[in-house]
């Protein structure tokens, strides 16, 4: 096996999975390094909503694009990435959160992604465990749901099949090139992902990542106690918050009958170990708005790191420090749902293709001058 390629992807999570299927389809001589287990990192610990998000125009554009991707992929997706297009329910609990929702489902409309605004009674018809009365929610119909790990498993096997390898060993350089292996072997290639999602800033130190830790918890079975994903409104303040901590009520059904149960979100917290007290609130939280929830039996809480950027959008495309490097990180709550974007621009870019949506507003050069390429 020749150790020159034409693109060398760092990390097998779901973005550099993505990546990694993209190129090979298109022919390109394609190497994957991933230093502990594919889709082990972030991608382990998401969630699995595959969702459109409304923060700005790119992030609306980005994710709109990727759920499409995931919709006309979801045909082809073994029974094990359990797709379930089961819609998101964005709750409203009063009156000023359902100026939120016919708000939103304007933005929404005007962005083609179809939507319904359901009243108090249709919303307890919908999710008969929720408190009663709430005042209403925004129903995102072709929102979906999926297991990350054997999402970027089934990607980056669909890279293999079409002949990319896999180099189970860390990297440890990368640039100009090059990708140094933990056992000392160099591969060449004319281009270099970097998919190292929070670790992408140690191969190219100064990236504008931080690490954004969550926590989830998973319950035992209990078939059709939640129907959609449900996701207080509350949550955009909570996404939004520049705050240390902050969690918000976000429940997704699984196809097993478990019920996943989110998030958190906290900066300055390294440590991957579980908080008690942010568990704790999650639950409590969780409990305000489906008060038979703390009855069911929870069998496993983990935690795990988004990367998150200052404007909220992912690196897309090439570094401004390194020729032969292209970023595909930053992706921070999102990256299941925009992993496939991602690949798409990345690839087309790559290859001087028009991309099927501007990439300039994901362009790491959108930071350079700043720290971020100290
Ligand atoms: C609690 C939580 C809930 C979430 N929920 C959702 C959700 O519902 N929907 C959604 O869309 N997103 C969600 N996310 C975000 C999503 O999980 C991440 O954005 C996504 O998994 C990022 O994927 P990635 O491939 O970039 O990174 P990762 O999955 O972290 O993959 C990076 C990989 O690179 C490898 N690597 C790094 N450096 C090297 C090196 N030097 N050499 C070799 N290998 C290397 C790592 O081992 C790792 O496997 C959630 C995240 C969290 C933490």
């Amino acid at each position: 096996m020749s150790d020159v390629w034409d693109v060398i992807v760092v990390g097998a999570g779901i973005v550099g999975s993505a990546c990694a299927l993209e190129c090979a389809k298109r022919g390109l001589r394609t190497a994957v390094v991933e230093g502990r287990g594919v889709g082990s990192g972030a991608t382990a610990a998401g969630m699995g909503h595959i969702v459109v998000m409304d923060d700005s125009p790119a992030q609306m554009a980005l994710t709109h694009y990727s759920r499409t991707l995931w919709a006309d992929l979801s045909g082809n997706l073994p029974a094990d990435v359990e797709y379930e297009a089961c819609g998101t329910l964005w709750v409203a609990s009063d009156e000023e959160e359902m100026q939120e929702v016919r708000r939103k489902s304007a933005v929404y409309t005007s962005a083609g992604v179809a939507t319904e605004i359901l009243d108090s009674q249709m919303l307890s018809d919908a999710e008969p465990n929720l408190r009663q009365p709430l005042a209403g929610a925004l129903l995102v119909p072709r929102d979906a749901v999926l297991y990350p790990p054997c999402a970027a498993a089934f990607l980056l096997g669909g890279a293999l099949r079409q002949g990319a390898r896999l180099y189970s060993r860390k990297a440890l350089s990368a640039g100009a090139g090059i990708v140094r292996l933990d056992d000392g072997t160099d591969l060449h290639a004319a281009r270099i992902v970097n998919a190292g999602g929070t670790e992408a800033s140690e191969l190219l130190p100064g990236l504008p990542i931080r690490k954004r830790k969550g926590h989830l918890v998973i319950t035992d079975r209990y078939p059709r106690f939640v129907r959609h994903q449900l996701v207080e409104l509350g949550y955009l303040k909570s996404a939004h918050s520049l705050k240390s901590d902050s969690v918000a009520f976000n429940v997704q059904p699984r196809r097993t009958g478990q019920i996943l149960i989110g998030s958190s979100r906290q900066y300055e917290a390294e440590h991957s170990a579980v908080d008690a007290k942010i568990v704790d609130s999650m639950i409590e939280r969780a409990q305000w708005y489906m008060p038979q929830i703390g009855a069911l039996s929870a069998i496993r809480v983990w935690t795990g790191f988004r990367a998150a950027t200052p404007d909220k959008l992912p690196l897309i495309g090439p570094s401004p420090a390194d020729e032969s490097m292209f970023l595909a990180t930053g992706h921070e709550g999102l990256g299941i749902t925009t992993s496939l974007g991602t690949a798409r621009l990345l690839v087309d870019h790559l290859q001087g293709i028009q991309t099927k949506i501007p990439i300039e507003p994901y362009l790491p050069g959108r930071f350079a001058g700043s720290e971020a390429h100290a």
